[in-house]
């Protein structure tokens, strides 16, 4: 068994779902599950949908309308004769959206969230599904929700990993084909969950486990997992092997070629992922295994763009001690705010942090009871794993640095 992963950027276009048949066919498609993305920048635009469905006044339809025309421009493509029944489902799939929009009567964003932006990933898989069966690779689709059962925390669910388990063992996926959504779940009242954005590669990771997959490949607009970002950095190079400890870090600092949550069930049962190019799918791309070194050894430079960073001090220059430190973690906890780095002195504490959810001046306005704060917004972490002292000398040239770290194997600097 095999879990493939096609992301937003494989399956923009029509040309793109051509592609993903045609790496089917060249790597073979027994046995396998694949998961896949909403289309192109379709997750985006829902968000931008349910902010103004929320807005007082907003005309939100016209998003609708694009969303539904950029989809159908991509059936038209596809399907020759216009009466194919996917143009009905699709269609019913956008109704449904618009139904869920009228009848709801919750003011919580996360919940509406969930309900609406899992569409995009429902109507890609739909679309490819009924290609797929189009072009002679029979296939099930199979709607993620009912195997994917997390709890209740919208857009930002946690697996329920037994129930979760018994789903998907219970469904006997074997020998053929099927077809399911990255990104979604669903909560014990069977309402639609969100695993967080990016989220689709974990689910290829979550299938993997549940089913002992033989392995996990994410087929992605770049050869594998480079030793830098190619949207900043001009000079890149294709990392072979890399260990899961490796992979884990590198995710987590934020190498957003790998959703960081992807590895953890992988390396557990020491399930490979591959991360290969869908444009070239018999190159061999990057092989993610347990204990492999790093190879080629590189300086690995990542880049997290728009982080905070947070100073605390004291406003009686008392010492910042333990008590305040948990204190603030559990702040940081309530508003899901994620430490990227801590930096302490005796009497002032800073913190890098990323707001997904936008909770910063809550957070904010609870620190200012006890402490003195200064923050800086829209500043960039850059971290350099097996960093050299030329791969630093490079980085730091012409950057306003506001803080910097340095661990056996990792560098990490905050600029302006
Ligand atoms: P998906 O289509 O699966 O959602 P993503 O866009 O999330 O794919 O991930 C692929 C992108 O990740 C690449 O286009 C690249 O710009 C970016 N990226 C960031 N860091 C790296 C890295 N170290 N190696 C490769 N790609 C990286
Ligand atoms: N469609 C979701 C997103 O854009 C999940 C994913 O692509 O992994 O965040
Ligand atoms: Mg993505």
């Amino acid at each position: 068994m095999r879990v493939f992963k096609f992301g937003g950027a494989s399956v923009k276009d029509a040309n793109g779902v051509k592609n993903v048949l045609n790496v089917l066919k060249e790597t073979g498609y027994s046995n396998l599950v694949v998961v896949v993305s909403a289309m192109g920048k379709t997750t985006n635009a829902l968000e931008d949908l349910v902010a103004l469905y929320l807005k007082e006044g907003a005309e939100f339809k016209p998003l609708i309308q694009d969303l539904e025309h950029y989809h159908k421009e991509i059936l038209e493509t596809l399907f020759e004769d216009k009466k194919h029944s996917v143009f009905k489902r699709v269609k019913k799939l956008f109704k449904d959206m618009q139904t869920t929009l009228k009848r709801n009567k919750s003011t919580q964003y996360d919940y509406i969230y969930d309900q609406i932006v899992s569409f995009g990933e429902l109507i890609s898989t739909t679309i490819i599904s009924e290609y797929l069966n189009h072009e002679g690779l029979k296939n099930e689709w199979l709607d993620a929700r009912n195997f994917i059962k997390t709890d209740n925390t919208y857009r930002d669910a946690q697996v329920n990993w037994e129930t979760t388990q018994k789903k998907i063992q219970e469904k006997d996926i074997k020998n053929g084909l099927s077809i399911t959504q990255g990104f979604i779940g669903s909560d014990d009242n069977n309402f639609t969950t969100t695993l967080g954005r990016e989220g689709s590669d974990y689910t290829a990771g979550i299938f993997a486990y549940c089913l002992n997959a033989d392995s996990v490949s994410i087929w992605k607009d770049v050869p594998g997992v480079l030793n830098a970002d190619p949207r900043v950095f001009d000079k890149t190079e294709l990392l072979s092997h890399i260990s899961y400890e490796e992979a884990i870090e590198l995710a987590f600092y934020g190498a957003s070629v790998i959703h960081p949550k992807t590895i953890q069930p992988l390396q557990r049962k020491e399930i490979p992922l591959y991360v290969k190019s869908f444009l070239k799918p018999m190159n061999e791309g990057t092989s993610v295994k347990k204990g492999q070194p790093l190879d080629p050894h590189l300086p690995c430079y990542i880049v997290k763009k728009n982080q905070i960073l947070v100073s605390l001090s004291s406003l009686d220059f008392s010492f910042i001690v333990e008590d305040m430190v948990s204190e603030i973690f559990s702040l940081l906890h309530q508003y899901q705010i994620k430490v990227d780095l801590i930096q302490n002195s005796a009497i002032s504490f800073s913190l890098c942090l990323d707001d997904k959810f936008n909770h910063l001046d809550e957070l904010l306005a609870k620190l200012k009871i006890k402490f003195k704060v200064t923050y800086n917004t829209g500043v960039s972490l850059f971290t350099i794993r097996h960093f050299t002292n030329e791969a630093i000398k490079s980085l730091e040239t012409n950057k306003d640095i506001l803080l910097k770290q340095i661990t056996r194997e990792t560098y990490q600097m905050v600029s302006r």
